[in-house]
């Protein structure tokens, strides 16, 4: 039988605030243990809880990215269940009133082909604390700090059909709410995680499968991986005629496979109810639009005028739209030269090649848009040809200076003193006899011999425009 994936995924993204959705500690990663909860964030008997304004803007921004309904009434709900690193024992979270209703992105795929995916709703919500295992013998540890972080919870509907889909939707979110500048997406410090609901159906079938929730998944490998192995599980008891349980699993990144964490719960487990603590919020036309107007252009509108503006292709506009650092970057160097095609395949090529070589983000580039610029000028003006460039890039990155002092220091200005290159070719032929006699009788793949011996004696400072120039007149006369 063949069999068809569904997947819907539910994304945690933490939003960029200094304090906490309900109360006014910092938010800042990295501090020691429990020195960032406050009273609220402890869930202390008395104290009351107070929405940060800064929340509502950022879910509004998102809601009107995605094209959806802004609520104009939303209710905060309390789910209630016990954790040690919960000490409410709830979760201010929303539920039946969202902040952000139904809405929708659209995903590129490998092909080139494109295609939209729902998204059901986005509400707002606390991020709970967190159970430290590792330096603790026999016992568990109890760090706050994370508690009360404002989260924003995505929920997509199941319109995804492959993990490569699912990554590609993620991908989509992290750009998108990067570009928003809601949230930071740093993934290794879990503000961008997400859990992926995977069932499989037999092709053709309108019902769905029973899915499992793959919990707690913060690399978009690991997504694609976890479906996977998800996805051949299911077959494989499905086909062997057994039953999928309906239960939530973790991913273990190290073994590749998914095992059960816990039975699936169903919402009246939480015993929602409106927190009593927290009034509705209200949110008025006005308010909506003064956040239109200040929303940034987002990746698909910044692609589209790529291809127009600077006649690039929608694959390297994909590329330099990815993130919103990225676009600038190009944009600052394609405007600086005036050739965007140059500043494209530099910062495709030499400048991510770098950057992935050592893992950094594009804002952590030694290089910046504007020393970069400054070196394809030099290639633009003849000072320097393409491959010379690449040593003066290389020296850029080492933190050697900009490309004119390093051109300058390193005597690489090209040769184009045209007398100069002159008694350089007529010492080649000179020299190489044989290779003159082929060349006359029309083996012309000979010029590149002659080529190479004129780059080698200059160390490929002559400009080879020239010396091509200079050997054809002198070997046909
Ligand atoms: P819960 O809140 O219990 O996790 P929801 O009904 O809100 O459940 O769905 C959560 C996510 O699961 C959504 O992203 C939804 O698209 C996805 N989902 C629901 N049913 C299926 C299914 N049969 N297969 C795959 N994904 C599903
Ligand atoms: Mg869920």
């Amino acid at each position: 039988m063949e069999w068809e994936t569904v997947i819907g995924l539910e994304i945690h993204t933490q939003l960029a605030t200094k304090s906490k959705i309900f109360s006014g500690a910092s938010t800042a990663y990295g501090a020691a243990p429990n020195t960032q909860a406050c009273a609220v964030d402890l869930g202390l008997p008395g104290v009351l809880p107070v929405l940060n304004k800064a929340v509502v803007d950022m879910a509004i921004r998102f809601g009107l990215a995605i094209e959806a309904e802004i609520a104009p009434l939303s209710i905060f709900a309390r789910k209630n269940y016990f954790y040690p690193d919960l000490p409410k024992g709830y979760q201010i979270s929303q539920y039946e009133l969202p902040i952000v209703g139904l809405g929708r992105v659209t995903i590129e795929l490998e092909d080139g082909s494109t295609k939209v995916i729902g998204i059901t709703r986005a509400h707002l919500e606390e991020d709970a604390g967190k159970s430290l295992h590792e330096d603790f013998h026999g016992m568990t540890g109890i760090d706050l700090n994370r508690a009360g972080t404002p989260l924003l919870e995505i929920v997509s509907e199941p319109d995804l059909r492959s993990p490569q889909e699912a990554v590609a939707y993620m991908k989509k979110i992290h750009a998108l709410v990067r570009y928003l500048e809601i949230s930071d997406g740093n993934m290794q410090e879990g503000s961008f995680r997400c859990d992926a609901n995977v069932s499989v159906r037999p092709r053709g079938s309108h019902e769905f499968g029973t899915r499992t929730e793959l919990k707690n998944i913060n690399s978009f490998r690991f997504v694609e991986k976890a479906i996977e192995y998800e996805v051949e599980r299911q077959i494989e008891i499905l086909e062997s005629g057994g039953a999928v349980v309906q239960e939530t699993r973790l991913f273990d990144p190290d073994k590749g496979e998914t095992r059960p964490m816990r039975s699936k719960e169903e919402a009246m487990d939480y015993r929602y109810f409106p927190d009593p603590d927290l009034l509705p919020v209200e949110i008025t036309p006005e308010m909506i639009e003064k956040v239109r107007a200040e929303m940034p252009e987002l990746p698909d509108a910044k692609r589209q005028r790529f291809i127009e503006a600077y006649r690039l292709s929608e694959y390297d506009a994909g590329i330099l739209t990815a993130s919103r650092e990225m676009a600038d970057y190009f944009e600052t160097v394609a405007k600086a030269i005036e050739d965007a095609k140059l500043a494209a395949n530099w910062v495709m090529g030499e400048l991510t090649g770098h950057l992935n070589r050592e893992n950094r983000e594009i804002g952590e580039s030694p290089v910046s848009a504007d020393q970069l610029a400054g070196l394809l000028k030099r290639i633009l003006d003849n000072t320097i040809s393409g491959k010379i460039a690449k040593e003066v890039f290389e020296a850029m990155w080492a933190g050697e200076g900009d490309a004119d002092t390093i051109i300058a220091e390193r005597g690489l200005k090209q040769i184009t003193d045209t007398s100069a290159l002159e008694a350089m070719v007529d010492e080649v032929i000179a020299n190489n006899p044989k290779q003159v006699e082929q060349f006359r009788a029309g083996k012309e793949k000979v010029l590149g011999f002659f080529v190479g011996q004129i780059m080698k004696a200059t160390q490929g400072k002559a400009n080879p425009a020239q010396v091509n120039e200079l050997l054809r007149k002198k070997l046909s006369s």
